[in-house]
């Protein structure tokens, strides 16, 4: 068995065909001239920062160099390399298998071979996940972005030393599945995984006033680490967060926390209590930067480009649409006449047709995409609205 974290330097081999799958020279004309494109009277404006974050483009460089590195090999991929259906059937066209989730044909990983090579997602392993594939004895190529390894680093030292870490995230999310699963390897080491400010707001509660302890063990439900009891683990806390959150609403979280751990324990002692690193990536921050700067420019709506189940795009639209009419879509199919527009509306997971979506006569349509989004969707989903509108 072993870990391949590293290039296998074949960025050459490799290039043309990332170019001509993922790439898109519309966008890039674009960039180069200011970010916006008109045609006729309508005037695309791109996001000053959208689409592949640095994580995505290495997470996707290295399972096609491995293709390149093990010809001949059966190649898996424990699930979606990132959130994005394109790039997903991209890989399984390729040879890639994939052992779980939506792409997954039926092959497991009781089935994996010492002569196998396994690729992990860009989202991480859970610890019990990564012995698995070590006890297959197989090649495994850990594609693992870095930032969500600063993450893990953030909550082993809560860990180990004798903090609970509270994980602003998504407790079915492949990263924070990863990332709460650190905690487990440290002998008391303990998590809560909280969604949201009205969760939050729960263990806030809690923390001051105490409360009915089935209660919040029900809300929190597969949110927890086994040995959790609100009793005792909300002493002494640790925040960090899923690197694809609203970063906006991770501060406010931890300022809740913090405020509720100063009530009970005082100001003095609030350092012996409380700890706080925010842990959003850099790429996630510039991009919600950037949608909200495009959301309060004069375009008129704006479309947000991604992997229905990817939650950085989510919380890209979630931004756009305090401010414009903002339709989540995953790709040009969305894109069903100038009248509809197939989208998933902010907090549900369901998609919606929407009718009247592109004002008739001149407009200004805003694009922005997800760190998983591949330029050349977006160029798609332009030239489907221009083919539309001509
Ligand atoms: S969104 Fe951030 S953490 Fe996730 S892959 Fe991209 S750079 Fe890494």
């Amino acid at each position: 068995m072993s870990i391949i974290r590293t290039s296998f330097g074949l960025k050459n081999l490799i290039s043309e065909e990332l170019e001509r799958d993922y790439k898109s020279p519309l966008v890039e004309r674009m960039k180069a001239g200011g970010n916006r494109l008109t045609l006729g009277d309508l005037e695309f404006r791109l996001a000053e920062e959208f689409g592949f974050c640095y994580g995505v483009d290495k997470a996707v460089d290295f399972a096609y160099e491995t293709l390149r590195k093990f010809p001949g090999k059966r190649i898996f991929i424990t699930d979606e390399i990132i959130h994005n259906p394109r790039v997903n059937l991209r890989l399984r066209a390729l040879g890639i298998e994939f052992l779980n989730g939506k792409y997954a044909e039926g092959k497991t990983i009781e089935e994996v071979m010492p002569e196998d090579v396994v690729l992990i997602p860009a989202f991480g392993s859970s610890l019990s996940g990564l012995e698995k594939l070590k006890a297959r004895g197989c090649t495994l190529v850990d594609t693992t972005c870095g930032s969500v390894v600063h993450v893990w680093k953030r909550v082993e030292k809560y860990a180990r030393d004798g903090f609970t870490s509270l994980i602003h995230g998504k407790f079915k999310h492949e990263e924070t599945i990863a990332t709460s699963s650190q905690v487990t390897q440290f002998p008391g080491g303990v998590f809560i995984i909280v969604r949201d400010k009205e969760q939050a707001g729960i263990v806030c509660r809690y923390i001051t006033s105490g409360g009915d302890k089935n209660k919040f063990l029900e809300e929190f439900r597969g949110a927890l680490s086994e040995r959790f009891s609100p009793d005792t683990h909300l002493e002494r806390i640790g925040c960090a967060n899923q690197t694809t959150m609203l970063s906006s609403e991770s501060l406010e979280i931890a300022g809740m926390i913090r405020d509720a751990l100063r009530a009970k324990h005082g100001d003095e002692a609030l350092e012996a209590h409380f700890r706080s690193f925010d842990t959003i990536c850099s790429a996630t921050q510039d991009r919600q930067d950037a949608a909200l700067k495009l959301a309060q420019s004069n375009a008129d709506l704006i479309l947000v480009i991604g992997g229905f189940n990817s939650s950085n795009t989510e919380h890209l639209a979630e931004i756009s649409s305090h401010f414009k009419p903002s339709y989540h879509i995953e790709d040009a199919g969305d894109i069903i006449s100038v009248r509809q527009i197939r989208h998933q509306p902010v907090g549900r997971h369901e998609r919606v047709a929407h009718q009247e979506w592109l004002p008739e006569g001149p407009a200004v349509i805003g694009l922005t995409a997800g760190a998983s989004t591949p330029n050349r969707v977006i160029e798609d989903v332009m030239n489907r609205i221009r083919n539309l509108r001509v």
